[in-house]
């Protein structure tokens, strides 16, 4: 098995009207260890065998992104249930999914009795286009491949 590799990527994020919802460029690049789902699997199937310096247009459809909008991740909870009083569309909470994670839910409307809260990503439903620009491609380090994540640059720890 050869070595999985850490990318070192800038990005320009835009969303299919060509919207820029984020970009990397001026501040710090993104780095991802391959094979274990640090960015998104449409992104990281167009970036693999891409070389230091190499730039890219990538388009990625929202189920290999963030996913389609799932119906059933968008509830309506009776307003005494939400432990704040003056809630509006915007507000973001930490919610218990069941299954032992936290999810981040978004309140998508309000009225006199019930809040609507959507489970889902912010992005999720949006196919989205990258611009990317390799700044680097490295071997993992062992320590790196124990964490299953990327470090640093040269693979120093950093957390
Ligand atoms: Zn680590």
């Amino acid at each position: 098995m050869s070595t999985p590799k850490v990318v070192t990527f800038h990005y320009t994020l835009k969303d299919s009207k060509g919207t820029q919802l984020e970009s990397s460029f001026g501040d710090e690049p993104m780095s991802y260890l391959e094979g274990v789902g640090q960015v998104i699997p449409g992104l990281e199937d167009q970036m693999h065998g891409l070389n230091k310096g190499d730039k890219k247009m990538i388009s990625v459809k929202a189920a290999d992104a963030y996913g389609e909008v799932e119906k059933d991740m968008i509830v309506q909870v009776p307003r005494a249930q939400l432990p704040k009083k003056d809630i509006v569309v915007g507000d973001q909470f930490h919610a218990d999914s069941g299954n032992g994670h936290v999810q981040v839910v978004t309140v998508t409307g309000v009225n006199d009795t019930h809040v609507t809260v959507d489970g889902n990503h912010p992005l999720a439903g949006q196919d989205l286009n990258f611009d990317v620009e390799v700044v680097d491609v490295r071997d993992a380090t062992k320590d790196e491949i124990e964490h299953g994540h990327a470090h640093g640059p040269g693979g120093h720890h950093h957390h």
